[in-house]
This record gives C-alpha cells, sequence and structure tokens, in this order.
C-alpha cells in the first residue's frame, strides 16, 4: 500500500460526492409535495357511491366477515323511498373501520358485492388517541357533487329496488 492511497481513496469519494450534487433531488417536500402512489398501492378506505350519490353500501357485513383482523364493524338499517341512502332493502346506518387494526389487505374490498369498499391512495393515517384510529361512515363515504345528490333523500317510488347492480359479464 502507498502513502498517496488515502488521498487517491479520498478524492474518488469527493468525485462521487460532486456527481450527485449535479442529479435532481430524490426527497420530497412533504406536507407540500406529495409523492405520487403505484397504482396498485392500498391506502385508506373509501366507501363509494354510485353516480346518481346513492351510496354503494348496502350493509350485508360481508367486508366485516372477510376482515382478518376484525376491525370493520357495520350495521345496516331499512331503507324507505321517502328516506333513501342506498338501492334495495338495506343500507349501512353505523360502518366504521379501526385502522389501528387494519393491515391494509384488500380482503374487503374483494368480498364486497356491490364495489363499495375501495382501498383508496390516502396514505396519511396519524392519530393522537386510539379513539380518533376509529374512521366513521361520514369520514369514508365519497363526497356528493352537488347537493342535490346527498342521502337520504327522497327518491321514486319502486325504482330502486335491486341492491346489487346488473353485472354485465359475470366472469370478469
Ligand atoms: S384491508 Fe384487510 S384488514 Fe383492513 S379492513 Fe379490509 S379486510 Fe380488514
Ligand atoms: S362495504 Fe360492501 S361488503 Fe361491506 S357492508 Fe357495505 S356492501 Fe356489504
Amino acid at each position: 500500500m502507498s502513502v498517496l492511497d488515502p488521498f487517491v481513496e479520498l478524492l474518488r469519494g469527493l468525485g462521487i460526492t460532486f456527481k450527485t450534487m449535479l442529479d435532481k433531488p430524490v426527497t420530497f417536500q412533504y406536507p407540500e409535495e406529495k409523492r405520487q402512489v403505484r397504482p396498485r398501492f392500498r391506502g385508506r378506505h373509501v366507501l363509494k357511491r354510485y353516480e346518481n350519490g346513492l351510496e354503494k353500501c348496502i350493509g350485508c357485513s360481508l367486508c366485516a366477515a372477510a376482515c382478518p383482523a376484525d376491525a370493520i364493524f357495520v350495521e345496516a338499517s331499512e331503507n324507505s323511498d321517502e328516506k333513501r341512502f342506498s338501492p334495495g332493502e338495506r343500507y349501512a346506518s353505523t360502518y366504521e373501520i379501526n385502522m389501528l387494526r387494519c393491515i391494509y389487505c384488500g380482503f374487503c374490498e374483494d368480498a364486497c358485492p356491490t364495489e363499495a369498499i375501495v382501498l383508496g391512495d390516502n396514505y396519511e393515517l396519524s392519530f393522537y388517541d386510539r379513539r380518533s384510529a376509529i374512521y366513521t361512515k361520514e369520514m369514508l363515504l365519497e363526497p356528493v357533487p352537488t347537493v342535490e345528490m346527498t342521502t337520504p333523500r327522497k327518491v321514486e317510488a319502486g325504482v330502486f329496488t335491486r341492491s346489487v347492480p346488473e353485472m354485465k359479464d359475470p366472469a370478469d
């Protein structure tokens, strides 16, 4: 080993440092700048609505039964045409997910017959206490574009009798 070797190594190291100084930074200035997630990313759940604003969730509890972490609680109540939340007989009057239990496996999404519960791209899940980790239906439900589309609402009698929509191709 020559006495110059440490200096050569030092210069090589500095060379790498100077080279990377020219590269575009890979850090994000979070929270002002948010990182684009991958298409298959599973983040915080969203309870979806149909285009007409009615809630897709029919309170069947299949998502709760499929959840391996017992994170979902659903309570169903009866719809009426005077006060309709979702198509069909029932809607979820209570829907809660305990985010401290959730392992983001997506089983709830797979089990849902109406594609009501979907894992979205929101990863901002931090809480100050355990109670705040329980997300209620109001927190999970998709907002409506106009006030007229909100739920519950009065609808034409006998139109929304089917809970699960017709599937174009059940093999899909
Ligand atoms: S993602 Fe998995 S663990 Fe989380 S609520 Fe759904 S089924 Fe339960
Ligand atoms: S989210 Fe889907 S599976 Fe869960 S209660 Fe609602 S309709 Fe049933």
